[in-house]
């Protein structure tokens, strides 16, 4: 018995673009929520202490709102620009995305930055913690920073000395709206990143001290989460691991 011809479908046999991309974005969402769950049991950390960002970076809305449809609440971006016309385009997602503002921060963009921005992770001199302050007084909004660190006082990528921190922290502090909420670091190349990890957990415990809500340690991306969480990172910011390759390349 011969099968019949089926007739030749009517609907469209192009791939859908948007499922294939929900497609793609679950499956690396769950292979670094893995990573996650088995970076924290080796460390013999509980995983749900650890926050996942995710850094869309140069990526369009669209893929912020699927991947919110994938459960992710907190999202990354490094540039006023692209990150302040995202959180418009998904200022209507319930429940509301949280804002990480992870860039090089230059004091005119603070106002904007100021208006979405729910953490900031790059202050690292006192004219931006003042420019900070003065945004968030304008717009009522609570803005919680983390001191970014320098781990080993390279200057252009950002970040204050270790030594600066109490400093800085205080000035924060002083602000109305402003929180210390802790520190962030990018691992520099040169060194094995748990070991400059190490380095910026000490400095956290130190600030922990005199601001006992300072508890967050950013730190950790696609190609270094592993050594991050076994160093006690509390929020690891994850991009191309999810999103996919950048071009151009960031
Ligand atoms: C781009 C970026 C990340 C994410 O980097 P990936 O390697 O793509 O995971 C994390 N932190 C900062 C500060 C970034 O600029």
């Amino acid at each position: 018995m011969t099968t019949p011809l089926r007739p030749a479908p009517e609907v469209s046999r192009e791939p859908d673009t948007r499922e294939t991309r929900r497609a793609f974005l679950a499956e690396r969402l769950a292979a670094v929520r893995s990573r996650i769950a088995h970076a924290a049991q080796a460390a013999g950390r509980d995983h749900t202490g650890i926050t996942l960002i995710t850094v869309t970076k140069t990526w369009p809305a669209e893929d912020v709102r699927l991947l919110a449809g994938l459960g992710v609440r907190d999202v990354g971006e490094n540039q006023d620009q692209q990150a302040s016309g995202k959180a418009a385009a998904c200022a209507d997602l319930s429940p509301a995305l949280s804002w990480h503002f992870i860039g090089q921060l230059q004091t005119n963009k603070a106002p904007s930055v100021a208006r979405y921005a729910d953490m900031v992770h790059s202050v690292d001199r006192t004219s931006l913690v003042a420019a900070l302050g003065k945004a968030a007084r304008r717009t009522d909004r609570e803005l919680r920073c983390l001191i970014q660190v320098s781990l080993d006082g390279a200057p252009g990528r950002g970040g204050a000395h270790p030594d600066t921190v109490p400093r800085l922290a205080a000035l924060i502090a002083d602000e109305p709206l402003l929180t210390v909420a802790g520190v962030m670091a990018v691992a520099p190349p040169q060194e094995p990143a748990e070991r400059a990890f190490a380095r910026l957990h000490r400095v956290r415990e130190q600030l922990l001290g005199d601001h006992p809500g300072a508890g967050v340690m950013s730190a950790g991306m696609s190609g270094d989460l592993e050594a991050a969480i076994a160093a006690g990172a509390t929020h690891i910011r994850v991009g191309s691991a999810i999103l996919g390759r950048r071009t151009p390349a960031r």
